[in-house]
């Protein structure tokens, strides 16, 4: 039974809270530390992060990944930066600011001290990755040099190129490589977790597979941290790694952790447009490029299918410098992506399908040079280029909004904690302080302060009580649990139907990018609803998983995360229904103020939707349990970027 949900936020004035409570946290002894067994679910940012700190700290850490090398967990993907309230700028830059342009980005739908919190610490990260030899870019005289990101009015954004989170990972990597050397944290790459173990209602342990030999196994610890990573691939197309799932995450909720706002998803408003059937992936340009890229379509539908360098100016509609001009084109990502569906809708898009707007730098290039533009986004040209054969040098890019990120994710407290004892959550993972729309360079910061900041001074409040109580895997819900695993694993192998896995997944995909994606309303989420229990039913039914079950076989572990975000799917249009507001990149068209922005309602709705899962192993509807939002530091406003 859960009862009140308590976010566990400490007293006080909310720039003391993290002192105070860093003050007020039980420590756990150096020659008590290595008594502990830490299991860290995932090796990216946030994972390799906290692994690396948990391992010099002194804790026995058992880190587990499903890549062949932790160097290659999705957060190697993030190309734009990082943010931090450095204002080295001298620009008007505060911690205040960096929390207040987040809370507002995530239109008032995160936790005031988390977010607070997390613009504290942002400083740290930079110092830190700057000594372990991340080369951030430099000004001229020797200083980290900085661009801007959406949603904000200074410049706090830390990049290495367009590599910033490869840069920010090998960091992390080598920290970790370094303890590793030391033997205090054990690496199992290939290995994914299938199942969590709870004993007496503590998360005490794992299920996992070994992705090359197929062997199950068992691992016990004092606590778990799952670092697993977004789930956008449930979509079938976004600019996620192919991995990417949320495997870790529901079946952590199966076991009665709570799934937090899981609705809200981020749609990036730059990405390489669909191009046809045959994709299975799209690409993100990053949102640096709209520091110097403009985005525009034509005025009139009937020009859309001419070249580009034929429209003169006075035919083009800049419409994100028209409709926002305080912002321009760094508007946050939730309002440019609807910005762009709304001129795509009206007729005015561009390129195959006209599901497309261009982002053009031919100002810039006449303003700064081509060298200065290469040097900035140099790799991104190159990307663009080899993807659509077209020199953006010379022709504006065509982009189109795509599935990026997600801001739900499981249910943590203050403590990054779960309702699950011993369960701590962190990185993309867990619901985020990011609201309902995450903005710019802004998950590298979380992943980060989680991992090297937060959860290093958290985690003893949990463990400083459980000295002495890891169980052994002989204990019998271990037992129970891998036993499971084994029959689920078998099932999937024994369907042997025709249809292939990615056509299940990309059916499931195109229906919630059409009824739970940049829009969404009542009657479209209601006919998903029906329509995925079917899908799911068919899958089960008819799919075809070759190969077997003791040997390397992707087609099996496609298979498992298939089959989670077929019931996953459901829950997030639960949770968009029950949502009956729109709110940062959740836009249901039910509510939307005169000018067709998103229409909060604050009485109803300032609160995290966590779901219950119901059902003892069935998909049944889950229970809502809702943490209240308050805030106290922030005056909460219909936003605006105008
Ligand atoms: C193309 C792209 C560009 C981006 N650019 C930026 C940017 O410039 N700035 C910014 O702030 N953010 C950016 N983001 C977002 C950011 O990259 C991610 O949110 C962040 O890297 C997530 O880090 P993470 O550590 O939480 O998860 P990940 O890096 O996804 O790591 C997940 C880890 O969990 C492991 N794992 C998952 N499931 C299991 C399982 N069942 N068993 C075992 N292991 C498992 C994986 O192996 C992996 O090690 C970008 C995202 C994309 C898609």
């Amino acid at each position: 039974m859960i009862g009140k949900l308590e976010g566990k936020v400490p007293p006080g004035p909310l720039e003391q809270k993290w002192r105070n409570h860093k003050n007020n946290s039980r420590l756990v002894s150096p020659n008590n530390r290595r008594k502990f067994e830490i299991i860290v679910v995932g090796s990216g940012l946030a994972g390799g992060s906290a692994a690396a700190t948990l391992g010099e700290l002194g804790y026995r850490v058992k880190c587990f990944c499903y890549q062949d090398s932790p160097r290659r967990a999705h957060s190697i993907a993030a190309q734009g930066g990082i943010n931090a309230a450095k204002n080295y700028q001298n620009d008007g830059d505060s911690v205040f600011r960096l929390f207040y342009d987040t809370i507002k980005g995530g239109d008032f739908r995160s936790r005031e001290a988390n977010v607070y919190r997390l613009a504290e610490v942002s400083n740290l990260i930079i110092d830190q990755c700057t000594e372990q030899g991340v080369p951030f870019a430099r000004e001229y005289g020797g200083l980290l040099a900085n661009r801007s990101f959406g949603g904000a009015q200074v410049s706090r954004t830390f990049y290495a190129r367009g590599q910033t989170g490869q840069q920010l990972l090998l960091g992390a990597y080598q920290a970790m490589c370094r303890q590793i050397a030391l033997g205090t944290v054990k690496m199992f790459p290939q290995t994914e977790m299938l199942d969590l173990v709870l004993v007496d209602g503590h998360a005490k342990g794992i299920i996992t597979r070994n992705l090359c030999t197929g062997e199950i196994q068992a691992f016990a610890g004092d606590a778990v941290v799952l670092a697993t990573g977004g789930y956008g691939n449930v979509f079938f197309l976004s600019t996620n790694a192919r991995g990417c799932n949320v495997t870790a995450s529901y079946r952590a909720y199966k076991r009665g952790a709570l799934f937090g706002n899981p609705c809200f998803t981020q749609i990036h408003p730059t990405c390489i447009p669909v191009t046809g059937h045959h994709q299975s992936k799209l690409t993100l340009m990053s949102e640096s490029l709209r520091n110097d890229g403009r985005v525009w379509v034509p005025k009139r539908t009937e020009d859309c299918a001419k070249p580009p360098k034929d429209i003169p100016d006075a035919d083009r509609d800049y419409y994100l410098e028209r409709k926002y001009p305080s912002f321009g084109n760094l508007a946050p990502r939730d309002i440019a992506s609807r910005a762009a569906k709304e001129v795509c809708d009206e007729g005015r898009g561009v390129g195959p399908g006209g599901r497309g707007v261009y982002l053009d730098f031919a100002d810039a290039i006449s303003r700064l040079s081509e060298d200065t533009i290469r040097e900035r986004y140099g790799n991104l040209f190159d990307i663009y280029q080899k993807i659509t054969a077209e020199d953006a040098y010379k022709t504006p890019m065509r982009i189109y909004p795509a599935v990026h990120y997600t801001m739900g994710g499981l249910w943590v407290d203050y403590n990054l904690m779960s309702n699950i004892p011993g369960l701590h959550v962190i990185g993309e993972a867990n619901f985020s302080d990011h609201g309902a729309n995450r903005l710019g360079a802004s998950a590298l910061m979380q992943g980060l302060a989680d991992g090297y900041f937060v959860l290093p001074y958290t985690l003893p409040n949990y463990l400083a009580g459980q000295i002495g109580k890891r169980p052994s895997t002989d204990d019998e819900e271990f037992k129970r649990v891998e036993s499971e695993v084994r029959e689920r694993v078998k099932k999937l192998l024994e369907v042997n139907g025709e249809r292939t896995l990615t056509s299940f997944h990309r059916e499931l995909g195109l229906l919630l990018w059409d009824k739970c994606g940049m829009a969404r309303n009542a009657t479209g989420l209601r006919e998903a609803l029906e329509k995925i229990p079917d899908l799911r039913d068919e899958f089960w039914e008819k799919v075809r998983v070759p190969g077997e079950g003791e040997s390397y076989n992707q087609s099996l572990e496609r298979a498992g995360r298939i089959a989670d975000f077929l019931e996953f799917a459901e829950l997030m249009c639960i949770d968009a229904l029950e949502r009956d507001e729109s709110c940062g990149g959740h836009f249901r068209e039910e509510h939307q103020t005169p000018d067709g922005e998103a229409q909060r309602d604050d009485e109803n709705f300032a609160a995290v939707f966590a779901w219950e899962f119901q059902g003892n192993g069935k998909v049944e509807r889950p229970k809502l349990h809702r943490e209240p939002l308050h805030f106290e530091a922030v005056h909460l406003t219909q936003r605006s970027y105008k």
